[in-house]
């Protein structure tokens, strides 16, 4: 992971200190002794995170923090605090100006690490989101984005697994403005119910009995749907190379007890925030790619799709010497059902004629909506003979089984006509193959139309 990480620190001994650290992950590391330097340097670079001392003179941490979080420009970049220790009213300061986590001098190694790799990844989730809402506009993106954020102060469902009761109850007592959180006693039944609940986050003791915790970590993160779940660990003092192990296992944070309320709620508010703009990542994604490849009428795949992924299914059949196949459907006289039943008539014909077509094709076969009235379905592993009989069921059931039209329980006839093709022994092109299914449903019209024709390759 690469990032720019901008370090503010009114002593240069502090800021050499935490430079060298930080090249030392080959992060890019930019530094400011001063605040007005250091919103500058904000406005203008691709600041990933900043390290923001707290104690500065004329400007200090908060004013800094503050500043940069009430400009647009800037208030997307994550700041973390370095506060002196034990200075609990620091952090409560640092919250209320905008910060979006703690780290106490002196900083811990580890902890910086984790710190500022958990914020770099949120941000770069951000910045992604930004991308996306100024380059697709005009697909509703922007829409879906306004509805995630207002979501982002809903309070999170979040399931805590520790078998000690008093220090779970005290979790509860810190996160009961928070969180809505749920108590497991148990690592076995807890992994059950992380899996099988929507939680946003799961805390996880380290201290079992007679349990690894970690083996529950990477069972969580081995299974489906716990992949993506943030996870923070709450360990003991002196559990580093526990932690350590944690972090490669994919746990995102952790946190050492006693736990602080101020960073509890930091930690979980940053997981929180990224599992929510991953979320939302994904379902944009993939409803745009759904919205771009599917036809609104009828629900199924548009030529667009079609034309991208024929020629797949056309090299592959060919590579594995198998039979591939192609159908080409026309519904006949349909210009006559348009005018003797309106435009909305002929929508009731098209999407009852799809919905037919997609029972009666398998889940492998691929079935578009080639345009107008016409559509093709491709036959993998099928060859010529089989995908005749597969036409031939389809037009006998579209032809004995009149189409309701309108809402007063009409119906009427419906027939249509079909070419089919097969995949070619000697040199072949999916432009042949689909010229030759053409020509066989051309044939079907002129002889008549309600009829199969297949192509003798
Ligand atoms: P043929 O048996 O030779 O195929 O006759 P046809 O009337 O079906 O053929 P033609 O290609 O002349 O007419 C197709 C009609 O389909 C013309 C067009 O208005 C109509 N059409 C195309 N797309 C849609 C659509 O999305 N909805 C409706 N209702 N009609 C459509
Ligand atoms: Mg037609
Ligand atoms: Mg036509």
């Amino acid at each position: 992971m690469t990032a720019r990480i901008l370090v503010v620190d009114d002593i240069p001994a502090n800021v050499k200190l935490l430079e060298v650290r930080l090249l030392a992950e080959y992060f890019e590391v930019l530094t400011a002794t001063n605040g007005p330097d250091a919103i500058e340097i904000c406005e203008n670079g691709k600041i990933d995170v900043v390290l923001l001392d707290v104690m500065m003179p004329d400007m200090d941490g908060f004013e800094v923090c503050r500043r940069l979080k009430s400009d647009p420009a800037t208030a997307h970049i994550p700041v973390v605090m370095i506060t002196a220790l034990d200075q609990v009213s620091d952090r409560v300061r640092g919250l209320q100006a905008g910060a979006d986590d703690f780290l106490t001098k002196p900083v811990n190694d580890l902890q910086l690490m984790t710190r500022v790799k958990s914020l770099v990844r949120l941000k770069m989730l951000t910045d992604e989101l930004r991308l996306r809402a100024s380059t697709t506009r005009n697909i509703g993106i922007e829409e879906l984005l306004s509805r995630s954020l207002a979501s982002e102060d809903a309070k999170p469902r979040v399931l805590l697994i520790d078998e000690d009761e008093r220090p779970a109850a005290r979790i509860r007592a810190l996160l009961a403005d928070a969180a809505e959180l749920d108590i497991s006693g148990d690592p076995h039944s807890g992994f059950f119910q992380a899996a099988e609940n929507p939680y946003e986050c799961v805390l996880i003791s380290t201290s079992f009995k007679d349990f690894d915790p970690l083996r529950l970590c990477s069972q969580l993160r081995s299974l489906d749907r716990t992949r993506f779940l943030p996870i923070i660990l709450l360990a003991e003092e002196g559990e580093d190379s526990r932690i350590i192990r944690a972090l490669e296992l994919g746990v995102n944070d952790y946190l050492i007890r006693p736990v602080d309320q101020q960073e509890l709620t930091a930690r979980l508010r940053t997981q929180i925030r990224r599992k929510r703009y991953n979320d939302q990542l994904r379902t944009s994604l993939t409803q745009t790619i759904e919205m771009a490849v599917t036809d609104g009428l009828t629900g199924l795949h548009n030529r667009r799709y079609l034309d991208s992924h024929l020629q797949t299914l056309f090299d592959r059949a060919v590579a594995r010497r198998r039979p591939l196949s192609v159908m080409i459907t026309d519904l006949d006289r349909f210009k006559s059902i348009n005018d003797t039943y309106g435009h909305d008539g002929g929508d009731d014909v098209l999407r009852e004629f799809a919905s037919r077509l997609r029972k009666n094709v398998r889940g492998i076969d691929l079935a578009c909506r080639y345009g107008g009235e016409e559509f093709v379905v491709i036959m993998p592993d099928t060859d010529g003979a089989v995908a005749e009989k597969v036409a031939e069921r389809i037009r006998a059931e579209i032809a004995a089984l009149p189409f309701p039209v309108g809402k007063d329980g009409k119906t009427i006839e419906v027939t249509i006509s079909v070419g089919v093709s097969s995949l070619r022994k000697g040199p072949d092109s999916v432009r042949d193959l689909m010229k030759r299914a053409d020509l066989a449903l051309y044939e079907a019209k002129r002889g008549g139309r309600n009829r199969v024709v297949a192509n003798a390759a």
